[in-house]
């Protein structure tokens, strides 16, 4: 069932420490990534990490898939430029050994990790280490009985999946739990989140799994991830997309900005424009696109370009700077106000001089 929330009212989980990032309880929602490096490629996977670190990632993955995976965890840990969450499947001695390691969090999943007594030693591992375990439901490796049961992959095969580990967990007095249930398919994607923040308040990590490539890919993550944030449900986030992972850190930076959740960035709003379009919008917009590609300002910038009278001056004073197209030229508009007519020659080179000075500012 949805519940229904005050805009901008996230849903109250408790927190988990993952390394010194808070997942849940009002922190911030934080974005991680998984790396695509062979983890036993300790130079490769550490220059990756870097690389997300660079653009804003907050917490890294590892797939430990095999002993050699494992041993090149305490030399990474040395270095790592972030809290590193070890990807665990169907072997749960590699859990043991990631977190002797020193690794910051798990992710089980619960579809092939195996009996309970394996995962209570996991737990009593996790738990003497003080480290929280993601209990990690993904649609592609849902248990046999429980496709069986419900036919396909459902909202609720998910939810019962991850209640059997979680019950697990908890019977072996373990509730540092985070809980992912992802699927490729958007509607059962968001119906197993909305289940699930409505009948536990552990904090959620949210993500489409599977999306694809950039492109479609980018879309359906937008849809999915934002969506749940939109409804307060979600405490951190990865964006899956096929391909170098810095690309799915730049999107969840983007969702987060759009929705006002994180601040920072620079939103450019441009009319679609019609056959009233006094200027040529589309090259305005790309010109601004490109000045302002990797700035980041103190505050969100936002910057309006408009083709002509008609929503132009509305949307040019709502922002930091905007332009509403006219006759042989524009208005240019800075916080609310008119501060002159200019040419259509002259709008762009007054406007990029002046996005220069307000990151300045900011
Ligand atoms: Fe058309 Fe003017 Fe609206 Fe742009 S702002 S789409 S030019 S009516």
């Amino acid at each position: 069932m949805i519940q229904i929330r005050e805009p901008g009212q996230r849903r109250l989980s408790r927190p988990v420490m993952l390394g010194p990032v808070q997942i849940g309880g009002g922190a911030p929602v934080s974005i991680q990534s998984m790396n695509n490096t062979r983890t036993a490629d300790v130079a490769a996977t550490l220059a990756q990490l870097r690389a997300l670190q660079d653009v804003g990632c907050e917490i890294g993955r590892l797939a430990v898939a095999d002993e050699e995976d494992a041993q090149a965890l305490p030399a990474i840990l040395r270095v790592s430029p972030l809290p590193l969450v070890a990807d665990i499947h169907f072997d749960y001695r590699l859990a043991l050994a990631a977190i002797q390691a020193g690794i910051s969090g798990l992710r089980l999943n619960p579809g092939n990790i195996g009996d309970k007594t394996r995962v209570v030693q996991v737990a009593k591992a996790a738990l003497s280490a003080g480290i929280p375990i993601r209990v990690g439901v993904n649609g592609g490796s849902l248990a046999k009985d429980l496709l069986a049961k419900y036919g396909s992959v459902t909202a609720e095969a998910l939810v019962e999946s991850a209640g059997r580990q979680i019950e697990m967990l908890e019977d072996a007095g373990f509730y540092r739990i985070k809980i992912s249930l992802k699927a490729s398919r958007l509607p059962v994607m968001l119906d197993a989140y909305r289940q699930m923040a409505a009948c536990c308040d552990y904090p959620l990590h949210i993500g489409v799994t599977e999306a694809g490539l950039p492109g479609l890919g980018s879309l359906k993550s937008a849809i999915g991830i934002g969506t749940l944030l939109a409804e307060g449900i979600g405490d951190t986030l990865r964006v899956s997309l096929t391909g170098d992972p810095v690309a799915e850190v730049r999107l969840a930076q983007d969702i987060l900005r759009l929705l006002e959740l994180r601040p920072g960035g620079v939103q450019i709003i441009s009319c679609p424009t019609c056959g009233r379009t006094k200027i040529e919008v589309a090259a305005l917009a790309q010109a601004v696109q490109r000045e302002v590609a990797g700035l980041k300002p103190g505050k969100p910038l936002t910057i309006a370009i408009m083709g002509c009278a008609v929503n132009g001056p509305g949307e040019a004073r709502e922002a930091d700077l905007g332009i509403a197209g006219g006759q042989n030229g524009g208005l240019l508009f800075a916080k609310g106000e008119v501060i002159g007519r200019y040419s259509e020659e002259a709008l762009l080179p007054e406007l990029l001089s002046r996005i220069r000075a307000l990151v300045e500012e900011y």
